[in-house]
This record gives C-alpha cells, structure tokens and sequence, in this order.
C-alpha cells in the first residue's frame, strides 16, 4: 500500500479563501473586518518565518494584521503592558504571541494575560478547559488544523485507537482532548513512554508532536492507518522533516500528512478561523 497524502496545503488554501469570502461579505455590509494582533518578540529566524507565513495569510483573507515586533531585550512587564492595551483595544479580535518567547519572559504567565476571548492561538488555561469538559470556544489551533485533515478522511472516529505521541500543553494534550471528543480511545504517549512502537502498531490515527526527526519509525505503523505528522525539525543540510519516518510509514498507511505542506499550513488556517469566531463574539 502507498499512502495518500493528506495535502494540509491545499485544506488550508480552501479554508482561507472560505474565509476570504465572509471577511469580504462583512466589508461590502460596510461592518467592521477582524483584526489580528501579532506579537513578536526577538528575531529568532524560525519565528519570523511563522510569523510572516502568519501574516501573509491575514492578507490573503483579507483579515486585518496588527504587527507589534519587540527587540529581544524587552521586559515581561513591557510585554503585559502591550497585552493589556491590547485587550482593552475593541478593534482587536484576536492576540498572538509567537513561542518561544526570549528567557527573561515566562510563556505562561503570557499566555494567561490575554484576554480567553482574544486567545485565538487556543493555549489560555480557560480555553483547554473548555475542552476538556467538552465545550471548545477557541480551541488551540494546531490540534484544531490535525482534526480538520483527519476529519477529510474519515466520516466517523468513534471507537477508533489514536495515538499521540507528545504530551506538552499546546500540541499534545488538546490533541489528546480533540481526539477524544471525536469518540476515539486515546493514549498520549511522553517522553517516558516505554512500549511506543507497540502502541503504534495498535493505533488506527497517530499524531505525533515530538520535535525529533524519524522518532516513529514507519515499520511501526499499522497498515491502513491515517498519521499526522505535527513536528518541524530542520537537518543538518537544510531540509525540514517531521518525526516520521515518511518513506517506509507511507507504505503501510493510507493516510499521511507531508512535511512541510501538511499540518503546518492548517495550523495558520485554524489561527484565521479563531480570529473569525472571535471577532463573530465582539460583534454580536
Ligand atoms: P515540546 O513542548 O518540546 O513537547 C515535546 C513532547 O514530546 C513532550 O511532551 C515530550 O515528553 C515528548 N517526547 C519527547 N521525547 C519523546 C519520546 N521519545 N517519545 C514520546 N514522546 C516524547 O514540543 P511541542 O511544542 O509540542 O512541539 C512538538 C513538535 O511539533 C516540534 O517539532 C514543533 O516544532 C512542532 N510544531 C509544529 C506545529 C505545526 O504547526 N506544524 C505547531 C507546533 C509545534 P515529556 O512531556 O515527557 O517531556
């Protein structure tokens, strides 16, 4: 078997252009567009590149993007304090603060100042709250983009095994919540997991969030099974890969997602999809 690839680039560019179409219906009503402020802090080169990518999808949509980039040397108090402006501005729907974050900052003291309402990256505690009891608002937007892929490809997940291999606050855990709200068993592996190519082999979904090039090694995988591929690890010579073996896993699975060009575009669609639903509860 040779898997078929779930292409997030062309999900993303439907989605978007979907977008497009209500942010042009709301400027024709001459109504106020969303707004998306995005924060950078520093000028680590992987962090710029999301951030236009970030930016440069705002445009396409025609959603309005705020740029606020801060030197490294900048204060956690200065950054609350443009946060706190931020969460008062009425014409700002949704805040980004591009991870990680220069040292002198604690990423989740940052996290837990803006506003849940404008947390369109899905990370405030609040928001995964509400996930967890079921009841998503802004949900974090790379878990959000995996399930719009898997979602494509299979009508119903209940009763299906998944597994996530990964199990930090932004990526593994609401992909864990995710999951299980779609009705699939869940087992979300850590660093300390100690019989993963077993647990791979049991899974119908895996999503693996690692940041490891090659960690799932692809005779692991089940066949017939669907992987997303969350991790960006850049080799030695350049190239970007995830923490799949992609070669050998696309011929057992029937479903995989490239990188890049998979779940990377989906999650800068799911960025623009919160800053619509916000900007929906600023406007009501
Ligand atoms: P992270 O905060 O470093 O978390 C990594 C997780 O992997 C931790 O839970 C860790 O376990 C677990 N882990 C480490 N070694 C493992 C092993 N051998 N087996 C199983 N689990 C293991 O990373 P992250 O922010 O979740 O990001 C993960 C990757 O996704 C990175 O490559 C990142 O660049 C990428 N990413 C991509 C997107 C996208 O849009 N495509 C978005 C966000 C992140 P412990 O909890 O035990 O430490």
């Amino acid at each position: 078997m040779s898997a078929q690839i779930l292409d997030g680039k062309a999900q993303s560019e439907r989605i978007i252009d979907q977008i497009k179409l209500q942010v042009d219906a709301l400027a024709a009503a001459a109504k106020r567009v969303p707004s998306l402020a995005v924060i950078l802090v520093g000028d680590d080169p992987a962090s710029s590149i999301y951030v236009r990518n970030k930016r440069r999808a705002c445009e396409r949509a025609g959603v309005g993007s705020v740029s606020h980039d801060l030197p490294a040397s900048t204060t956690q108090a200065e950054l609350l304090a443009l946060i706190d402006t931020l969460n008062q501005d009425p014409d700002v729907d949704g805040i980004l603060v591009q991870m990680p974050l220069p040292r002198q900052i604690d990423p989740e003291t940052v996290i837990e100042s803006i506003h849940p309402d404008k947390d369109v990256d899905g990370f405030h505690p609040y928001n995964i709250g509400r996930l967890a009891v079921r009841m998503p608002t802004l949900r974090s937007c790379t878990p959000m983009g995996v399930m719009t892929l898997l979602q494509s490809v299979h009508d119903d997940m209940r009763g299906l095994n998944a597994l996530v291999v990964g199990a930090s606050n932004h990526v593994g855990r609401p992909m864990g919540l995710e999951l299980l709200m779609a009705g699939c068993t869940v087992t979300t592996a850590n660093s300390q997991t100690r019989n993963l190519p077993v647990l791979a082999l049991q899974a119908d979904i895996v999503v693996v969030a690692v940041g490891k090039p090659n960690l799932v090694k692809g005779e692991w995988i089940k066949e017939g099974a669907t992987v997303a591929d969350v991790g960006i690890n850049r080799l030695p010579d350049g190239r970007i890969c995830g923490d799949v073996e992609f070669e050998v896993a696309r011929q057992r699975a029937a479903w995989i997602t490239p990188v890049p060009g998979g779940v990377g575009p989906m999650t800068v669609a799911s960025l623009l999809q919160n800053t619509l639903q916000a900007h929906a509860v600023h406007t009501s």
